[in-house]
This record gives structure tokens, sequence and C-alpha cells, in this order.
């Protein structure tokens, strides 16, 4: 039986937060069968607590945010979204200090390497998998995303920046992840952005935490990195772990291929719910039989040889 996953022990990290500069306090802390991934904020009096729910989730010009009926919101979720994802975790309380989680290296690679600290852990309960019976299309402008019946998880990605460094690389990728590694080919890829944007958000107190620790820095000619890129194509691997996160925070994993063009957090949520929003388009999955399974997980040991998705 494909099982339900969470972590074996709790994890604590620190790190700055992207929007206040601030430091963030975080743990990560098991959680029962069915509970989903749920932000506590401990830096309330008493604890909020927020779920993950693809129509409570917004975004902002810097991250996707999630806020709860009571209007209390957590910040910057999607990179630890993406790992959970990469790892097949259904079930994880995330307690940390402040109204955003840490930014640590701009990638989804430190929450894959806490999560794997903390160890992985088989609960006695069918994974519920989304599985895409028809295709679910969204559109902005010259912009979209497709979700699509596929047997397995695969994407084909596509971002188009007018800039002469990142035209320079690749743009357009087909990923399946019965053969790719989420992560080893996607996870270390970090946000990116331009280092004249970021001055201008600082002078309006906003990504006081962005730094050339957390981001790819571009100017308008080249990276401004002296370690350089970590892929050669890392700017699309972003977008396709940002999309990763997006789509998870409906709580499941989908059997099928997203196909996206110039895609972003908005469009990525928008897809997530115009799929929820058509319960002919879906259904709920389990796999009783370990045999002939469409997604494979890394197993519960620290183990990278086996692919996920
Ligand atoms: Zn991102």
């Amino acid at each position: 039986m494909l099982k339900q996953r969470t972590i074996k022990n709790s994890v604590t990290e620190t790190g700055i937060g992207l929007h206040k500069g601030r430091k963030v306090r975080m743990t990560l802390k098991p959680a029962p069968v069915d509970t989903g991934i749920v932000f506590r904020r401990i830096d309330l009096n008493p604890p909020v607590d927020i779920k993950a729910d693809a129509r409570d989730v917004g975004d902002t010009m810097l991250c996707t945010c999630i806020t709860n009926s009571e209007g209390v919101s957590i910040h910057t979720v999607e990179h630890l979204a993406s790992a959970l994802s990469g790892l097949g975790i259904d079930n994880i309380m995330v307690e940390v200090d402040s109204y955003e989680l840490p930014i640590l290296d701009g990638s989804a690679s430190p929450f894959i390497f806490l999560l794997q600290s903390a160890g992985i852990e088989e609960q006695d309960a069918p994974k519920r998998m989304i599985k895409i019976n028809r295709p679910i299309r969204v559109e902005d402008d010259d912009k979209w995303a497709e979700l699509r019946p596929h047997d397995g998880f695969r994407v084909d990605f596509q971002i188009d920046f007018p800039h002469p460094f990142i035209k320079q690389t690749r743009q357009h990728v087909v990923m399946d992840f019965s053969v790719n590694s989420y992560i080893d080919e996607v996870s270390r890829a970090r946000t990116f952005g331009f280092m004249r944007d970021l001055e201008l958000m600082n002078d309006m107190n906003l990504a006081l935490g962005g730094s050339m620790d957390n981001a790819v820095a571009l100017d308008d000619y080249r990276v401004l990195n002296p370690e350089g890129l970590r892929y050669k194509d890392e700017f699309l691997k972003h977008k396709i772990l940002d999309a990763i996160g997006d789509l998870y925070l409906g709580g499941h994993s989908l059997i099928g291929e997203l196909a996206a063009y110039k895609t972003g957090h908005g469009l990525n949520n928008k897809l997530l719910n115009a799929l929820l929003d058509q319960p002919d388009a879906w259904e709920y999955v389990t796999f009783e039989d370990d045999k002939n399974l469409p997604i494979h997980y890394i197993e519960s040991t620290n183990s990278f040889g086996i692919t996920f998705a």
C-alpha cells in the first residue's frame, strides 16, 4: 500500500525572513494521519493554526501566502511545500514564531535536508492522490497553465524572460519524474530577481531579508553572485520548484502532467482552484498494491538513490 507520510522527529531551524529581514524560528513536527500541512503561528497568543488549503492561498509581489478564516496569514510557504511534495510528506505541523517562514538559501534544498534529518515515517493509512482525468486550463494574457491526464507526474514547462543572460539558458524543459529526480535536479534551484528591484523594494521596506545569500541576483546583463548558478537552467528549475509547491497546497500529490508557459504563483493557484472546482475532471485515488505505482518516493531512510516524483 502507498501510505501517508509524516516525519519521525521534530526538527528546528532558524533563519532570516524574506520580508522583514528578522530572525525566524521554525520547528517541523510529526502530525497524525489526515492532518495535512498545518502552520502554527506561535508568535500569537493564543497560537493560531493555518491549514494549507488551495482556497485560502494568495500571492503577494514576493511569495505565496495562506490566510485562514480568522484573517491570520503565513507567508513564503512555497519552498517548504515544494520540498514536502518532493518527499511525499502528507502530514506535518510547522510551528513558526513569525508571519513568514525563513527563506534559508532561497531554494527547497535546506527544507529537504531538514525533513530528511528528521526522518520520514510511513503511517498506517493510504495516501490519497489526485488523478487528473481531463485537461484543465487557465490563462492570463499570454501566460497559461494546464493539467492533463498522465500516468505519473511530468512537467512540460516554459519560461520566457527577455533578459540577455536568462535567454542564453534553457527556458523550456520536459521533466518526467519517473526518470528525473526532484531532489537532484530541481530542489537546489534558488529564487532569482533583479538587484535594482531589490533596492526599490528595500526602499519601500519590503524584502528586507533579500540578499545574494538567498537569491540569484541579476543586473541588466549578468548574474551578480560570485558563485554563479547551481544549475545551467536554474531560473527554469526554480519556476518548476515553485509550481510544484503551489500545486501541493491542495494537500495532495497529483497524477498527471503540468504544462505551463510563463506561469507564476498566482496562475498556479488559479489552476489548482479551477481543478478543485470541477470534480468531474479528477478523482482521489489510493494504491493498495505496491506493484505498478505511477509515482515512487524515496525510501524513508536517508537514501538519495531513488527518484521522486
Ligand atoms: Zn520561489
